[in-house]
């Protein structure tokens, strides 16, 4: 049988896109589908212009400690409309580059929804094409509780459009989403609430990073509600009232949940077409990424798997070098850095402290809390964690953690060293760049006191 396409790809995402381009540059006949924008949720409402976000708020920051280093800031007035209008100038710019990259790639692109009729039927708009593959690359969409009152609230999806500024926010959850936007809108100067389900928020993370991020959204004047739950949210004129559990209301002008993420796969057709689908209504592939219909693929957040964009071009390029390259490559899911873009960034590769305990029988562990330099004039009271966890036996490195300014920037490094296999005498055979904050991570020489059953 002769299909239309080699591949056809649903979802012009991080993931998406890099596959088709590159299945493409293998000699495939490639065709995608989007119905939104070019470059999916990173691009468009998520690592990009969060990161714009990030930069904007850091100013108050920057305008505030100058004064210690002798400037005298006048009026450093802040304009929503011109960040907004600045952003989304770009986000175009990156519209058009993906554009451009498809069509340079050979890529036929649909601007137009697309779902999966059979294993190699797709229809797209009123259109029917046929593929020998088919790959879902669609992504994910905020998930908010369907508790009374949900209508009232935002997601990250708005909170990337809106007309203005509220006076006051409260934000709902205690991941990635919630901590990010709870650092730009109190740098933009909103009064910022975050409330959390649990007892400390960024489950996952190191602890000793969530301590630490808990006390410097604190002192930034975030006011962290943890062990709260939200049992309604009630209109009441222009603003809102979140109803606690135990019948208390916190009052805010806008309430954003960021409690979360599902999979796209609502309206496809996968179930129809006898993919299976798990509870959540993610994709559920195997290895090599495909689903229970061998012809229908599946990567990136759709799996909801590791749901970072990295990851999802990474499975992209595996997927077509495997498919079309005739090379059988792998992702290595070990070893995957990741930062929250607070302020200050928190940043982690490999095992927190509590999974490197139950792994290895003997760790040892080395931590340096301190002021960083810049922070001495500043007076801001801001403080930096570095945190390397260490498994005796091998004595390879086996998580590296921070808190502190780019501290991501400084954990992909790290990130490298760790996946070629570095052990800690690497890290203390390495020279330090003086004076920095890195420099660090290769000059902690005492382990911390070995826990007793007591401690
Ligand atoms: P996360 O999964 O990171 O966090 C969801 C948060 O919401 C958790 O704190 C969770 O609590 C809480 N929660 C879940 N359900 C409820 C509920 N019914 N009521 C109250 N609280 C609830 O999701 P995000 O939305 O923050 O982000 C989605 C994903 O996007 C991330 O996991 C990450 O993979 C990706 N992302 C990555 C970024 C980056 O790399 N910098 C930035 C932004 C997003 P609990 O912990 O108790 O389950």
């Amino acid at each position: 049988m002769i299909y239309d396409y080699d591949l056809f790809t649903i979802g012009a995402g991080s993931g998406g896109v890099r596959a088709s381009r590159m299945s493409a540059g293998y000699g495939a006949r490639v065709g995608i589908a989007e119905d939104r924008y070019l470059g999916g949720t990173c691009v468009n409402a998520g690592c990009v212009p969060k990161k714009l976000f990030v930069y904007a708020a850091h100013y108050s920051d920057d305008f505030q400690e100058s004064r210690g280093f002798g400037w005298a800031t006048r009026d450093s007035s802040f304009s929503w409309p011109k960040l907004l209008q600045q952003k989304d100038t770009e986000i175009q710019r990156l519209n058009r580059v993906y554009e451009r990259l498809l069509t340079d790639a050979g890529v036929t692109q649909y601007h137009e929804r697309a779902s999966v009729v059979d294993a190699h039927l797709v229809r797209v708009g009123n259109q029917m094409v046929t593929a020998e593959r088919i790959l879902i690359a669609t992504g994910g969409t905020p998930s908010i509780p369907g508790i009374p009152g949900a209508e009232y609230v935002i997601s990250s999806n708005e909170a990337f459009h809106l007309r203005e500024l509220p006076g006051r926010i409260i934000i709902v959850g205690g991941g990635y989403i919630a901590v990010e936007f709870a650092g730009i809108f109190k740098g933009l100067g909103v009064d910022t609430t975050l409330i959390y389900r649990g007892p400390l928020f960024l489950r996952g993370f190191d602890e000793d990073s969530r301590n630490l991020m808990a006390k410097e959204m604190t002192r930034r004047g975030i006011r962290l509600l943890f062990d709260t739950l939200i049992t309604a949210i009630e209109k009441d004129r222009a603003r809102y009232n979140a109803i606690l559990a135990d019948g208390a209301r916190k009052q805010a002008d806008m309430i954003l949940y960021a409690t979360g993420r599902r999979p796209n796969t609502n309206g496809l057709g996968l179930e129809t077409a006898g993919v299976h689908l798990n509870e959540k209504g993610a994709v559920l592939v195997n290895n090599e990424y495909q689903s229970s219909v061998p012809s229908i693929y599946a990567i990136g957040d759709v799996t909801d798997r590791h749901n970072l964009t990295p990851v999802a071009t990474a499975e992209g390029m595996v997927l077509a070098k495997r498919l079309f390259g005739g090379i059988p490559a792998t992702v290595d899911y070990s070893n995957i850095p990741t930062c929250v873009f607070s302020q200050p960034n928190l940043a982690a590769v490999g095992l927190t402290e509590d999974e490197a305990r139950r792994k290895f029988s003997r760790i040892s562990i080395y931590k340096s809390e301190f002021t960083p330099l810049k922070h001495t004039l500043t007076g801001s009271g801001e403080r930096t964690l570095l945190k390397l966890i260490v498994d005796r036996d091998s004595d390879r490195v086996v998580g590296a953690h921070m808190v502190g300014a780019e501290a991501g920037e400084i954990i992909q490094g790290i990130a490298v060293a760790m996946n070629a296999g570095a052990t800690k005498r690497h890290f203390d055979e390495t020279i330090g760049i003086h004076p920095t904050t890195a420099e660090e991570f290769v000059t902690m020489r005492e382990p911390e006191p070995e826990r007793t059953a007591l401690s």
